[in-house]
């Protein structure tokens, strides 16, 4: 039963978009740019658990970096480090992707090996004014591997 699951669910990889699977970035943890990786900051992100967190500027659609949580591993929290340098320091890559993209063809993007997290976007043209990308979300590997097991992966 398992394997007929698998089978159905590699299947699907085609039909799906990351729109099904992704977190909606209302649910995202994430970090202003400007914030200081003071006690209460660092014990907040520990607290949460997440591997990766999306840094913004002003606005929480705004993504300019990733923090990872390794990268923290030599900030003192003393030391009030400010979060711009640490993500100035490492600079992880930042992918996107459109609401879209079909499964099969993210997970392909994935096992390239760049990063694992990918953000959602999708051209606003409600409105007046001239069409614009917004960020409505995030996907992870974990999130594809999940449509292919077709079952929830329960963290650590
Ligand atoms: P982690 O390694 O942090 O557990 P995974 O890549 O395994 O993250 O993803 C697990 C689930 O958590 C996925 O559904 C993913 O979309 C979601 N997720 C990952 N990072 C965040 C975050 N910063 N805020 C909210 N949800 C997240």
């Amino acid at each position: 039963k398992d394997e007929l699951n698998i089978i159905t669910g590699a299947l699907e990889l085609s039909k799906k978009t990351v729109k099904d699977v992704m977190t909606r970035i209302e649910d995202v943890y994430s970090l202003q740019i400007s914030a200081v990786l003071d006690f209460d900051t660092m014990s907040n992100i520990m607290k949460k658990g997440y591997t990766r967190i999306p840094v913004f500027d002003d606005d929480r659609r705004n993504i300019v970096q990733i923090l990872n949580i390794k990268d923290l591993a030599f900030v003192d929290p003393d030391d009030n480090t400010p979060l711009r340098s640490v993500c100035k320091f490492y600079n992880h890559p930042v992918n996107f992707c459109f609401e879209d993209q079909k499964l099969d063809a993210m997970l392909e993007e994935f096992k390239k090996g760049k990063s694992h997290i990918a953000f959602v976007q999708r051209v606003n043209n409600e409105g007046e004014g001239d069409p614009f990308y917004e960020t409505i979300g995030i996907v992870t590997l974990e999130d594809v591997i999940e449509e292919i097991i077709q079952s929830e992966i329960v963290d650590e």
